[in-house]
């Protein structure tokens, strides 16, 4: 059994459903500050609370037979955590110490990191791989670097095994329209853009029309949220085979500039996006791109989804059907 916490957050759920269509068993630790209990399939034990709570961990860990953890609990706003740096710092890296030594108490030793490229801070060569030097330029992404160092120690002194998984823009929703993105508030490129397309929102603003980019607009690498799910799973059976501790970047190697996004949003929703220039959102670098050669040959991962539209046509989908 697994135990999943941030569960019923945007990835974690994604993860949840594609454990039980793939035959695990999943259970769900969540403070729902984030999520959403209704992201939490049904059959599914959802349980409400802190996971820096060391006595609700050993509940859980006495009544459920857990051999892994995948942590994807994590607050996630990078301008907030510039602002109250202390609540990324308590959360995301204290509080994961506690699920490790809750881990360590009843010796359960695989886990499975929600890590980031925000780890890299600016780039330095694109695409990144694994190599490429951690040098994170805010809280967040130190709060999750923190715990890969964390975890390195751990691995080395004691007998956990860990994959830390950092992703770059995850993206999408499940293809049936059942759950997909939903955050509150919402900052994300591609959500905004559909909710402009559908109506809710007036327009969307474009931070930054001059960087050094071919259009001058910021590029990213979006990757489906079930292509990191699969990576997810992929991850794990390799820890339950035996294999060491590792690190992989998962993202579709392909960058897409803001503009270009906002024309494929148009195209899936066939609708117009309003937009306005603005100046640059503070701590973006202007292209993050994966090489993601090594999660491909050592996990096997192959992405299903190809191309950008595939994966805007998912999130429209949920867009025109969302129920939380
Ligand atoms: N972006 C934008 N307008 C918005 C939201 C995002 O121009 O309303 C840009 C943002 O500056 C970045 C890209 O879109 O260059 C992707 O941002 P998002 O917040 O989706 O993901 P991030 O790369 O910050 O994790």
């Amino acid at each position: 059994m697994i135990l999943v916490t941030g569960g019923a957050g945007y990835i974690g759920s994604h993860f949840v459903l594609y454990c039980k269509e793939h035959g695990e068993q999943p259970i769900v630790l969540d403070n729902l500050v984030y999520g959403h209990k209704e992201a939490v399939p049904a059959g599914v034990p959802l349980i409400v609370g802190d996971m820096g709570d060391p006595k609700l961990l050993d509940e859980i860990f006495t009544r459920y037979p857990i051999d892994a953890v995948v942590h994807f609990a994590a607050y996630a706003y990078v301008g907030e955590s510039v602002t109250d740096p202390a609540k990324y710092y308590l959360n995301n890296t204290v509080a994961t110490l506690a699920v490790l030594e809750a881990m360590r108490r009843h010796g359960v030793n695989k886990f499975i990191f929600s890590s980031t490229c925000a780890t890299y801070g600016n780039p330095v060569t694109v695409p990144m791989d694994e190599l490429h030097p951690q040098a994170p330029i805010n809280p967040y992404g130190q709060s999750k670097y923190f715990v890969e160092q964390i975890l390195k120690a751990y691995s080395l002194a004691y007998s956990l095994k860990f994959v830390a998984l950092r992703y770059f823009n995850a993206a999408g929703g499940d293809p049936e329209g059942r759950i997909g993105e939903s955050h509150d508030p919402e900052t994300h490129l591609i959500p905004i853009a559909l909710q402009v397309a559908q109506g809710k929102r007036p327009q969307i603003s474009v931070f930054g029309t001059d960087y050094d980019t071919p259009d001058g607009t910021c590029i990213r690498d979006y990757i489906h949220i079930l292509d990191l799910a699969q990576a997810h799973q992929l991850a794990l059976k390799r820890l339950r085979e035996g294999a060491d501790s590792d690190i992989f970047n998962l993202g579709s190697e392909q960058g897409y500039s803001v503009n270009e996004v906002l024309r494929i949003c148009e195209k899936v929703s066939g609708r117009k996006i309003a937009r306005v220039n603005e100046p640059r959102r503070a701590g973006d670098p202007p292209r993050l791109v994966a090489s993601a050669a090594k999660a491909r040959a050592v996990l096997g991962w192959a992405p299903t989804f190809q191309n950008l539209d595939a994966i805007i046509e998912t999130a429209w989908k949920w867009e025109e059907k969302r129920h939380y």
